[in-house]
C-alpha cells in the first residue's frame, strides 16, 4: 500500500462518512442508485430523493416496471434528467439481462445506460470490494493537487494522467473505505475554493500545498461566453388546470412534460395549432421573464397565461398532452421551469384580470 493510501484509510477511520443512508443495508442497487444521484449533486440534495426512490422502489425489479413518468416525476427538481432516463434504462437491462442481479464485471457494469467507469468500480469495490479506482470530481481533485496534476481534467490527457495516479494509490486491501474515503475527502477537506489544508491527512505528501499553489489544480475549463437563447412558454388555462405536452425523449428536458413553447412573442401560431378560437380567449397576460441557465446556454423563458372560457379538446397528433389539476397534479415529470412557474400560478391568477 503506498504511503498516499495509508494516510487516507487512517483519516477515514477516524473522520470518514459512515452513516449515509446508502451505506446502511447496501446493495449493488441501493450503492448504484446514489452514485447516480451524486453525479453533479450534493449529498444533502440527494438524500430526500434516494429516500423517496428506495420507499417507491424497493428494487432494481420495481424501477424496471414503472412507468417512465413515475421516474421523471420523483427525479423533478434534481436536474440533469438524462440521468433519470438512463436510470430507468439501465434497471430494464439489469431486470432483462441479467435476472435481476447487477453484473459483477467492469465492463459490463460500465456498459450500463449512465453509468461509466468511475461509477461502476465505486459500485463493485462498495458492494463487492473489488479493487477498481474511482475518479469522479472530488478525487480528481484531491488528485491534482496532491501530484500536481497540470491542466482541465475535462482534456482527455489530463484525466489519463488522473486515472494513472487514481489506480497507482487504491489499494487491493480495503479499497471500500479507500474509494469512500476519496469521496469524503474531495467533499469534506480538499474542497474546490478553500481547502482545510490544515486538517489533511496527506499535506506533507500534497504537492500543491508546499507550494501554497492548491487552487491552481486542477486547471479551469477554459471560458466560453454561454449563448442565451429566448423562449415563449404558453401557458392554456381554464378551471384550475393548465395544458402540458411531453417533449420528445431527446433534447433538452426529454421526456418531461411542459407548456407548448414558442420561439417568438407572436404565439398565435401555437393557439392556431391547438385550433382555440379567439372567442375562446377570455385574456392573455405576458407574466415576468426569467431566465433557466443550462450547462450550455442560458434560456430567457417569458410566460404568457392564456385564459379560455372553455376547455378546448386539445388533441395533437403525435403528442402526449394532458390537462394537469393544480389542486390534484399527476404524478409526472416536470421541467424545473414549469415546475416553478405552476408553484407561482395561483399567485398570478390572483393578480392577472
Ligand atoms: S494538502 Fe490541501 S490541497 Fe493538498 S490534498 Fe490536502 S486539502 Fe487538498
Amino acid at each position: 500500500m503506498t504511503p498516499f493510501a495509508s494516510a487516507i484509510l487512517k483519516w477515514y477511520d477516524a473522520y470518514g462518512r459512515k452513516e449515509l443512508p446508502w451505506q446502511k443495508n447496501k446493495s449493488a442497487y441501493t450503492v448504484w442508485l446514489s452514485e447516480i444521484m451524486l453525479q453533479q449533486t450534493q449529498v444533502t440534495t440527494v438524500i430526500p430523493y434516494y429516500e423517496r426512490f428506495l420507499a417507491r422502489f424497493p428494487t432494481v425489479i420495481d424501477l424496471a416496471n414503472a412507468e417512465q413518468d413515475e421516474v421523471l416525476h420523483l427525479w423533478t427538481g434534481l436536474g440533469y434528467y438524462a440521468r433519470a432516463r438512463n436510470l430507468h434504462k439501465a434497471a430494464k437491462i439489469v431486470a432483462e439481462q441479467y435476472g435481476g442481479e447487477f453484473p459483477k464485471d467492469l465492463e459490463q457494469m460500465n456498459d450500463l445506460p449512465g453509468v461509466g467507469r468511475s461509477t461502476a468500480a465505486a459500485v463493485l469495490s462498495s458492494v463487492h470490494k473489488l479493487p477498481h479506482a474511482i475518479l469522479d470530481g472530488n478525487v480528481k481533485r484531491t488528485l491534482a493537487r496532491n501530484f500536481i496534476v497540470e491542466g482541465w481534467p475535462g482534456q482527455k490527457k489530463v484525466e489519463n494522467k488522473l486515472w494513472e495516479y487514481a489506480e497507482q494509490h487504491t489499494p487491493r486491501k480495503d479499497v471500500d473505505k479507500y474509494n469512500q474515503a476519496m469521496m469524503d475527502m474531495g467533499a469534506l477537506v480538499c474542497t474546490r475554493s478553500k481547502p482545510k489544508c490544515t486538517l489533511c491527512p496527506v499535506s506533507t505528501m500534497c504537492e500543491a500545498n508546499k507550494l501554497d499553489k492548491q487552487l491552481d489544480f486542477p486547471g479551469k475549463k477554459p471560458k466560453k461566453e454561454k449563448p442565451v437563447k429566448e423562449t415563449w412558454f404558453v401557458m392554456l388555462y381554464h378551471d384550475n388546470q393548465v395544458w402540458l405536452e411531453q417533449r420528445p425523449q431527446s433534447g433538452i428536458w426529454g421526456g418531461l412534460f411542459c407548456f407548448p413553447q414558442n420561439e417568438t412573442a407572436e404565439i398565435e401560431h401555437q393557439l392556431d395549432l391547438r385550433s382555440i378560437q379567439e372567442q375562446n380567449i377570455q385574456s392573455n397576460e405576458t407574466l415576468i421573464a426569467f431566465r433557466h441557465t443550462f450547462s450550455h446556454y442560458h434560456l430567457d423563458i417569458t410566460p404568457v397565461l392564456v385564459k379560455l372560457t372553455k376547455q378546448p379538446d386539445l388533441i395533437m397528433e403525435g403528442t402526449k398532452g394532458l390537462w394537469y389539476n393544480l389542486s390534484q397534479p399527476e404524478e409526472i415529470g416536470l421541467a424545473a421551469p414549469v415546475k416553478q412557474l405552476l408553484e407561482s400560478l395561483p399567485f398570478e391568477l390572483d393578480t392577472c384580470v
